[in-house]
């Protein structure tokens, strides 16, 4: 069995350390934060009686995501999970709709709700029947699909404006984190194929009933062979010599292994791993806002709900509708905006959805910025996704920013932590199969 240091103690470096240490590796891993879990982590705010342990920001998964599943097993908090089967969307005004599946068997499964929904019309929904129809004849024939955005694919369809605005930009958009201008086709037929094509379940929407970083608490990695986990702990640089690497030096220095796991965002290899040759042209970031609220008394009845024709995407309820986040993805508009103005132009928003907020009082409000959230799933981007393997011989690569099949996702990270890990494993002499295959 060999040693392994992996760097990055993010979804994709903890499924790595999760699949060799779980397979009787010994495996080191270091994190540079004082709290594992990369982008999909939770922390603490305020001081004293106003702390609150918040998500960067609200993070869900589908039932589709089952290599994510798989590693929360592993670490024995699948059940930390409360899953979801009907979506709310709700229209200026308060309007609901609610999408879940139904009594006839999938692919037909959503037919009695679909056709129920009261934001689009008759018209816009048979259209919208043929392009899903048009998704599952396309998928395996087209060669061209990670050369076209989605929206050019949905106007080759002749999908009309509303059905595209309220209907494939609202789910895919918070999906994908891009706007369907600037997203590859692809990863929107993937959305499409696996959850709400796959099994009749495929679409459910997990939600952690914990906080993120409660996830991977130390007592879940005990269950879990030979892992040592060592946050506080920043890789300065890998030291290379005839092509392979020999140590990674840190502040402590020098740590040796047999193999390396380089699990870091795009923009943090170069520094980490200059020697490693990799092609970064065609990368660039997708930003995130999370906005949370804190009012003083509930505002809303429902456990979340995606909100039509605004900024504001995404609702979830954090806590007996006192407490509750907004998400917008692909929020490039609220980059630049002061922070006070992100929240007036959120309760302005959210008092069309539910007039309780009206009356409200709001005591705290927080804004994350993640400017860089996710790579941007551009047409063009997918052939350019690094594999595990690199030039150097005993080090992998693996984040979602690699060549996992997923857009950047936590299934998308682990998918990649679980690759990189059969590599170190193959190369180990002692190959073993981590990743489990989609569903669909
Ligand atoms: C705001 C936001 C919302 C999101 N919402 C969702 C969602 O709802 N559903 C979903 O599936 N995905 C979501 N994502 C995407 C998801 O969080 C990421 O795709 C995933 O967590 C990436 O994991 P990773 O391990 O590849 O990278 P990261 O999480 O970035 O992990 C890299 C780790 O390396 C560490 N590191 C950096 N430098 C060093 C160093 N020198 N030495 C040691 N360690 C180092 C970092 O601290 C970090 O912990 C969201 C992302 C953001 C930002």
């Amino acid at each position: 069995m060999a040693d392994v240091i992996v760097i990055g103690g993010g979804l994709a470096g903890l499924a790595s350390t999760a699949a060799l240490a779980g397979a009787g590796h010994t495996v080191r891993l270091l994190e540079s934060r004082r709290f594992l879990g990369g982008r999909a982590t939770s922390y603490e705010i305020g001081t004293g009686e106003a702390a609150e342990t918040i998500d960067n920001c609200q993070h869900i998964l589908l039932r589709c995501c089952v290599n994510l599943l798989d590693f929360y097993r592993r670490l024995g908090v699948g059940n930390e999970i409360a899953f979801h089967s009907e979506f709310t969307f709700i229209e200026p005004g308060g309007r609901r709709s609610v999408l879940r599946a139904g009594l006839l068997p999938t692919p037909a499964h959503f037919t009695e709700s679909f056709l129920s929904l009261r934001f689009l019309s008759l018209a816009e929904k048979m259209a919208v029947v043929r392009a899903i129809q048009a998704i599952r004849r396309q998928y395996a024939r087209r060669t061209d699909l990670d050369r076209i955005t989605m929206q050019q694919w949905l106007e080759e369809q002749r999908q009309p404006p509303r059905a595209i605005e309220r209907f494939w930009r609202q789910v895919l958009v918070s999906a994908i984190n891009e706007e369907l201008d600037r997203m590859a086709a692809l990863h929107g037929f993937q959305v499409f194929r696996l959850g709400f094509l796959g099994r009749k379940n495929s679409y459910e929407m997990g939600v952690p009933a914990v906080p993120l970083g409660q996830l991977y608490r130390a007592d879940a990695w005990r269950k879990i062979g030979n892992a040592t986990i060592e946050t506080s702990t920043p890789a300065e640089r890998i030291v290379v010599e005839n092509g392979a690497v020999q140590a990674v030096a840190t502040a402590g220095g020098e740590l040796r292994a047999d193999y390396y796991v380089c699990a870091l965002p795009f923009e943090r290899v170069r520094a980490v791993a200059p020697d490693v040759d990799l092609d970064l042209a065609g990368f660039e970031h997708s930003p995130i806002t999370g906005i949370h609220l804190w009012f003083d008394r509930p505002v809303t009845d429902l456990p979340h709900a995606t909100l039509l024709d605004r900024t504001i995407q995404w609702m979830f309820n954090k806590g007996e509708g006192r407490a509750v986040q907004l998400v917008v993805s692909a929020s490039r508009g609220l980059v630049d905006m002061p922070r006070s103005e992100v929240i007036a132009l959120a309760l302005r928003e959210l008092a069309e959805f539910f007039p309780e907020v009206r009356d409200a009082k709001l005591e705290k409000a927080h804004v994350v910025k993640e400017i860089r959230a996710t790579f941007s799933a551009r047409p063009g981007l997918e052939a350019r996704r690094p594999a595990s393997r690199t030039n150097l011989r005993n080090l992998f690569l693996a984040g979602d920013w690699t060549r996992s099949g997923w857009p950047a996702t936590m299934e998308g990270a682990v998918r990649s932590g679980y690759l990189a890990a059969e590599a170190v494993a193959e190369a180990a002499g002692k190959p073993g199969r981590f990743l489990l295959p989609d569903i669909a």
